[in-house]
C-alpha cells in the first residue's frame, strides 16, 4: 500500500517582504482553521523569499502554526568568501525542512547546470534539509524530444552520490507550464512523474522510491489541484501565483474536501 502523505508547498518566489509574511501566515493559518489541515492528512510547506525566513519561523514556532518552512534555494558550499550566498547551515538553524533546488527561473536566469544542481543537492542533505528537486522541460525540449528525456536527465545527475535513506522531494514542473495559465494535464503529469519515481528506484533503490514524494508544478490551481491529486504517482503540488492568494493557496490545501 503505498503510503505518502501529501505535500501542498508554495512558492513565494521574489514576493511578500517579511512584514507582509506575518499577515499573509496568519490569514492563512486562519482561513484553514476548521480544516484539519494539521491532522496529519497533507503536508503544507511555505518557500519565503530569506529575509523572511526567521520572522516566518518565530511565527509558526510562536502561534504552533503546522507549516513546514522552506527556502527558495542554498548555495553548494557551508562557508566562505561567497558574498551573497547563503549556506544550508543557516536554514537548518532556522527549522528550514526544506530547500527547492534547480527552479527552472534559476536554472534560466542563474546559469544553474545540473552539475550545480547537483552540488546544491549535496549541500541541503549535509545540513539535514530535505531537496526539492525541480526538473522539466521547455516548450522547445517537448517539441525535439517528448515531456520526459530532460527532466528524466535532470534528475539522473541530481541524484547521483545522494544516500538511499535521504529524505528528498522531486518536483515535475513543465516549463512551459510554470506561471503561463497552462498546466499539464493530468496524465501528462502522471507519465513524466512516474517516470521520474523509477530514476529515484533506479539510483536509490525500490525503498526510497515508494517514499519519496514526488510533485507536479506549473498552473497549479483549487480549480485543477484535484485531477492532479488523483494521479497515483503525483504526491502533491509545487505551487507559484497560487499560493500569494490566501483563498486559492487554502482551497488548494483542501483540495480532498
Ligand atoms: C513554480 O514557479 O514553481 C510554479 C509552479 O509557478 P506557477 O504555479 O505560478 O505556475
Amino acid at each position: 500500500v503505498v503510503n505518502r502523505t501529501p505535500l501542498i508547498a508554495g512558492n513565494w518566489k521574489m514576493n511578500l517582504d517579511h512584514l507582509q509574511a506575518v499577515a499573509f501566515v496568519q490569514k492563512l493559518h486562519w482561513s484553514l482553521k476548521d480544516a484539519k489541515h494539521d491532522d496529519g492528512s497533507v503536508e503544507v510547506a511555505v518557500f519565503p523569499p530569506f529575509t523572511d525566513l526567521r520572522t516566518v519561523q518565530t511565527l509558526i514556532d510562536a502561534d504552533k502554526i503546522p507549516f513546514a518552512l522552506g527556502a527558495q534555494d542554498l548555495s553548494a558550499h557551508d562557508s566562505g568568501a561567497y558574498t551573497g550566498e547563503i549556506s544550508g547551515s543557516f536554514l537548518s538553524k532556522l527549522d528550514c525542512t526544506f530547500v527547492i533546488i534547480g527552479h527552472s527561473e534559476r536554472r534560466q536566469y542563474h546559469a544553474e547546470t545540473d552539475e550545480i544542481v547537483a552540488a546544491k543537492v549535496q549541500a541541503a542533505i549535509r545540513h539535514g534539509i530535505s531537496p526539492v528537486i525541480c526538473v522539466g522541460e521547455t516548450s522547445d525540449d517537448l517539441e525535439k524530444f517528448g515531456a520526459s528525456a530532460v527532466p528524466v536527465g535532470q534528475l539522473q545527475i541530481a541524484l547521483e552520490g545522494v544516500p538511499a535513506d535521504a529524505e528528498i522531494v522531486v518536483a515535475y514542473e513543465p516549463v512551459w507550464a510554470i506561471g503561463s495559465g497552462q498546466a499539464a494535464t493530468p496524465e501528462q503529469a502522471q507519465d513524466v512523474c512516474a517516470k521520474l519515481r523509477e530514476v529515484i528506484a533506479d539510483k536509490l533503490g525500490p525503498e526510497a522510491a515508494e517514499r519519496t514524494r514526488v510533485l507536479y508544478g506549473g498552473s497549479v490551481k483549487s480549480s485543477n489541484i484535484a485531477s492532479f491529486m488523483r494521479e497515483p504517482d503525483v504526491d502533491g503540488a509545487l505551487v507559484g501565483g497560487a499560493s500569494l492568494v490566501v483563498d486559492e493557496f487554502a482551497a488548494i490545501i483542501r483540495y480532498q474536501k
